[in-house]
């Protein structure tokens, strides 16, 4: 690994004598002999191990090749982020030189992250540079076999890339080699896209869910015990009642039915949110905001929906798409909205090929240097055009109305307005694609004067205004005729108990809805991280009655 001295040291610190002797009633010894396999690639049953004699060595697995990613000699550590999760390991372990180690279990080192300031600012500091290490030279068990011109291609991507999963991605139309691989793993050109999963398993067009399990991102996460809190729903609400309510004693399980981060993973640059003046990415955020939960302990399941909700009684129990179900004696809805769809014929045959909901730099891959149109004038519509004109030839921004100013904020229209890359197209809107397989050609039309035009465009964002995810939670609490959930004094006229509900409480004691999912919420980052943290509050005052 190379590294400059600076990162190197921050990124594999010695503990020092006093450290490692914090450490060692808290651990377990172990000798081992030169060669022995400490843990393998996949496994997911082990601790941290610090070297205390002798030496270990750090190896890549790629297509069933070795190469030493780094050896750690006393004092050092093993570990990254999937430390804390109880993932599986993305890498080998093993003795170079016979040695003694000291393993901390899991549930030791979230305790040594809670108790021991100066510890656990050397332990997570190594962790999340290690991570991002791995994520930028895509070390580790995944490798991506797709094409840019497919839905589920851009899927994939998009859920390994939103969470944090390490892959190294080969398009089949770029890559000459590519045949050489699939022959390897005998698969047919047809399968595309393929996963290979830890050097072996190759899944043909999975989905996500089996990319879930195949990485083991929901190890480690117990389904038979009853919470003290679940949170449904991994945007900026949940995942901030995710890090109050694990960081203040609750046991809490987050269930994400896509990757952490909601509709801010979908943002390219948040430049509104207090203590980021630079602005930072909305999957940056999710990020943080993930590896602060997992450091409090909260186990968090992805690739899993809530389904429906049993909520005659306590504990409320909630079904997930797959059938498995958790139970909780409170809940935290953090679902949040997803973006309207227009209502074109044809629009789900382009959906993931060449018609996109979110403008990260997975889309923004796809699309460079070509001519791009964005649909929506919002906010989320204004920020995917700045960004979007930093890699594309041109974009268009379509909006319904006479102009931006009634929807967007005034620093994001200024930008446009001096962007030379970007042009606005007022009273406009999308009559018809075309394509085959991929968007080729778009019909939008001119709501004045009815002028219609076909433009070549290959890629196109809908952003254009959301619809509440509360499907799910039919007949359990009251929504406004727009399906919001409503909380608080005015939550629905059936509340059961002689309190009233708390603030952020539905009509169901017990059961929170915060964010953009919630009637009458702000639909802004700092508002959800607000809800969710509040919420919690209430969750303690409801598990004590
Ligand atoms: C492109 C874009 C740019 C934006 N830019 C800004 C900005 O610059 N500043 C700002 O303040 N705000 C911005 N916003 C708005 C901001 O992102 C939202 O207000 C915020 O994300 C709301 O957070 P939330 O947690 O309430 O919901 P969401 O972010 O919508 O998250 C909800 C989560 O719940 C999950 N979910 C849904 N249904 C289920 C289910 N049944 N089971 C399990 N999980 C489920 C979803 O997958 C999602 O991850 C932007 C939004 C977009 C789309």
């Amino acid at each position: 690994m190379a590294q400059n001295g600076e990162q190197s040291a921050a990124m594999f610190p010695k503990l020092d004598e006093a450290q490692i002797a914090r450490l060692t009633r808290l651990g377990e010894e172990r000798n081992v002999a030169a060669g022995e396999i400490i843990f393998d690639q996949g496994d997911a049953e082990h601790g941290v191990f610090i070297v205390l004699t002798g030496s270990i060595e750090l190896i890549n697995l790629s297509n069933g090749q070795e190469a030493t990613l780094m050896i750690h000699g006393p004092g050092n550590f093993t570990g990254e982020v999937n430390q804390l999760s109880g993932r599986r390991s993305l890498v080998r372990c093993r003795a170079h030189e016979a040695g003694k180690l000291l393993e901390i279990s899991r549930a030791n080192l979230q305790r040594v992250m809670q108790d021991d300031t100066e510890l656990g600012e050397v332990f997570l500091r190594a962790f999340i540079l290690r991570r991002v290490y791995l994520i930028t030279h895509s070390v580790g068990d995944a490798v991506l076999i797709g094409s840019s011109n497919s839905a589920d291609t851009l899927r994939l991507r998009g859920f390994l890339s939103r969470n944090g999963h390490p892959f190294t991605y080969v398009d089949v139309e770029q890559d000459a080699d590519v045949q050489t691989m699939l022959d390897h793993f005998e698969v047919r050109v047809a399968d595309i896209p393929v996963l290979i999963c830890r050097g072996e398993l190759v899944l043909r067009n999975p989905s996500n869910a089996e990319a879930a399990d195949c990485f083991g991102l929901n190890a480690g996460i117990d389904e038979r015990e009853v919470y003290d809190l679940i949170v449904v729903g991994a945007g900026p609400s949940g995942l901030a009642a995710a890090v109050y309510g694990a960081s203040e004693g609750l046991n809490v399980l987050v269930v994400e039915s896509n990757a952490p981060g909601g509709q801010a993973g979908s943002s390219s640059k948040i430049e509104n949110y207090l203590g980021f003046p630079m602005g930072i990415s909305g999957q940056d955020l999710a990020a943080r905001a993930f590896v602060q939960a997992e450091k409090f302990g909260a186990h968090i399941a992805v690739a899993r929906s809530a389904a429906a909700l049993k909520c005659a009684r306590t504990p409320y129990v909630l079904q997930m798409n797959d059938g498995g179900t958790v139970q909780s004696r409170s809940i935290i809805v953090a679902t949040g909205v997803q973006y309207r769809r227009l209502d074109l014929a044809n629009l789900a045959q382009f959906e993931g090929a060449g018609v996109y909901y979110g403008a990260t730099q997975v889309e923004a891959q796809v699309c460079r240097d070509q001519e791009v149109a964005i649909v929506g004038g919002g906010n989320s519509a204004g920020q995917a055009a700045i960004f979007l004109s930093t890699v594309a030839k041109h974009v268009y921004l379509l909006v319904r109305g006479p102009g931006l100013s009634e929807t967007m904020s005034r620093y994001l229209i200024s930008r446009i307005e001096a962007c030379p890359e970007i042009t606005v197209k007022t009273f406009t809107e999308i009559e018809a694609l075309e394509g085959d397989g991929h968007l080729q050609r778009a019909h939008w039309r001119d709501s004045r004067t009815g002028e219609r035009r076909t433009c070549d465009i290959q890629h196109l964002f809908l952003m254009t205004g959301a619809a509440p995810n509360t499907a799910w939670l039919e007949g359990c609490v009251a929504l406004d005729p727009k399906q919001f959930i409503k909380t608080g004094i005015g939550a629905g006229t059936e509340w059961p108990l002689s309190r009233p509900p708390y603030l952020l409480e539905t009509s169901r004691p017990g059961i929170f809805a915060v964010g953009d999912v919630r009637a009458g919420s702000l639909k802004r980052v700092a508002a959800a991280v607000g809800e969710g943290s509040m919420a919690v509050q209430f969750v303690h005052k409801v598990l004590a009655e």
